[in-house]
């Protein structure tokens, strides 16, 4: 088998490692790799932090991994290897009517990494994240043996692997329900609102009568406009309710318009100034209203530019993402942002959204309010964002460990109080030597070396 030596990151290009990188083109060179090495699992690094990174043993990328294996054409269940993407299902099913029935913010993540992180999309205060729609999986795990994994079958390894971030094993493939749609087309309704106050209102009213719901916010504004920000609520359009022009566009393909950040920038571009310009350029030009919108404008708009991080320079990016219980939840995102403000900080895009319920152990999601924001990493980011964890842990919440690079294993274990020991139990059942391991699992005590 090749390696080769790279010097690898997460999407938030913080932290780097130099790693040694294989990519396995089936399980026979997999097993043999598992023998002699600890292994991090890796699909196309979208993660933010170091969950995909090992400097210690071997990245395993599921690049190669990457076939249908069978489709139920009238129940929308598609097999596939762990290294199939959503850009590929969506390029492939939805001009067949299927689409993925939850969907991170870009379509560069495979399915192997979906898993990983159980995702969550728009629609999670709806239908929770990808796990609710992986039917099984089969994993490959440090004994070298193949294990089917479903709720029913070894449901203890299905639980621990999903949100599980690759550390119980390699995930070879897997059946997803896909969700029927009859046209590729998003009702789209934008609503403005003045502050912070009306913007979680209308979240309440409004959120469960669509099936995505989603809220930029923007965190510069300050006195009466604190909080403002445009609630985004959608559904799936059918087709009979399109213009006569988008239907007729239904069945195209859908070119995309790409534009590329070439190269990363070599001083910070991002600063008080530039950060509190986007915001009110964003806030200003939005406009109330409704429209139908191609799904790739409506899920992926970050995918029109590649390489967008390039615009954090060579330091990075942390992406902070939390969730708070419903109670009291509006109070502790609103002394999150205030720390911000505090700190001289600000972020490009900040979002809030209501979750639902979750199953998973170490899944990210429960019932509460989610925030996310870009920091370019500088001079105090780290100790501002070792500030807001405190707010979350007093407030009963947690951060997402796939958009994490600081969480030091004690914050990581009071946030996930009772989760982790569970979830740690399921571990030493089935890689008691710590075969798969990675910079984050070391970093917050989930492998030990
Ligand atoms: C622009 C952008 C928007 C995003 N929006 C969202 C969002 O809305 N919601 C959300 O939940 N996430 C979001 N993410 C995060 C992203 O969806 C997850 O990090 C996802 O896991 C990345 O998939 P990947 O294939 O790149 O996996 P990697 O980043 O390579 O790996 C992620 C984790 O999965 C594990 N893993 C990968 N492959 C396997 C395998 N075959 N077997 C076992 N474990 C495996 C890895 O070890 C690692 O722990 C976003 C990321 C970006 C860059």
């Amino acid at each position: 088998m090749k390696f080769e030596e790279l010097e690898l990151s997460g999407f938030g290009k913080y932290p780097k490692a130099k790693c040694k990188v294989t990519r396995p083109p089936g399980i026979f060179d997999l097993r043999e790799l598992i023998k002699n090495n600890s292994i991090t699992p890796r699909g196309l690094g979208r993660s933010y932090g170091d969950a995909a990174i090992n400097e210690k043993g071997v990245v395993a990328e599921s690049t190669l991994m990457n076939r249908f294996i069978s489709f139920d054409e009238n129940k929308g269940i598609l097999k596939c290897e762990a290294g199939v993407t959503y850009k590929d299902i969506l390029e492939t099913f939805v001009l067949r009517g299927w689409f993925p029935p939850v969907t991170p913010g870009t379509k560069y993540v495979t399915m192997g990494g979906a898993i990983g992180s159980d995702v969550h999309g728009k629609n999670h205060h709806k239908v929770g994240s990808i796990s609710s729609f992986i039917k099984s999986f089969n994993i490959l795990t440090a004994t070298g043996e193949i294990i089917e994994c479903s709720r029913k079958k070894n449901s203890d390894l299905f639980w621990a692997t999903v949100g599980g971030m690759g550390l119980t094993g390699f995930i070879l493939d897997c059946e997803i329900q896909l969700k029927k749609i009859s046209s590729p087309y998003i009702y789209n309704k934008a609503i403005k609102l003045k502050n912070l106050d009306i913007l979680f209102n209308k979240i309440e009213e409004l959120s469960d009568q669509y099936n995505y719901s989603v809220a930029w916010i923007d965190i510069v504004a300050a006195g009466s406009s604190y909080g403002r920000g445009v609630l985004l609520l959608g559904n799936n359009a059918e087709l009979d309710e399109l213009p006569e022009k988008l239907k007729k566009r239904s069945k195209a393909k859908y070119i995309e318009k790409k534009i590329t950040v070439p190269f990363e920038i070599p001083f910070n571009t991002l600063n008080k100034f530039t950060i509190s310009l986007f915001n009110a350029g964003f806030y200003t030009t939005a406009r109330n209203g409704e429209d139908f919108q191609h799904y790739d404008k409506y899920f992926y708009p970050l995918d029109f530019i590649l390489d967008w991080n390039h615009i954090y320079s060579k330091s990075g990016l942390i992406q902070y993402q939390l969730n708070v219980p419903l109670v009291k939840g509006k109070e502790a995102i609103d002394k999150v942002l205030k720390k911000v403000v505090s700190y001289g900080g600000g972020s490009f895009l900040a979002v809030i959204k209501k979750m639902g319920d979750q199953e998973g152990i170490l899944s990210f999601p429960f019932k509460g309010y989610t925030l996310s924001m870009d920091f370019p990493v500088k001079k105090g980011t780290i100790e501002m964002c070792c500030e807001l964890d405190k707010i979350v842990l007093e407030y009963g919440g947690r951060t997402y460990l796939t958009k994490d690079s600081i969480l030091d294993e004690k914050t990581f274990k009071q946030m996930y109080n009772g989760i982790w020991e569970k979830w740690m139990e399921i571990k030493m059942k089935y890689d008691p030597k710590n075969k798969f391991t990675s910079n984050l699992g070391r970093r917050i005590g989930l492998c030990l070396f």
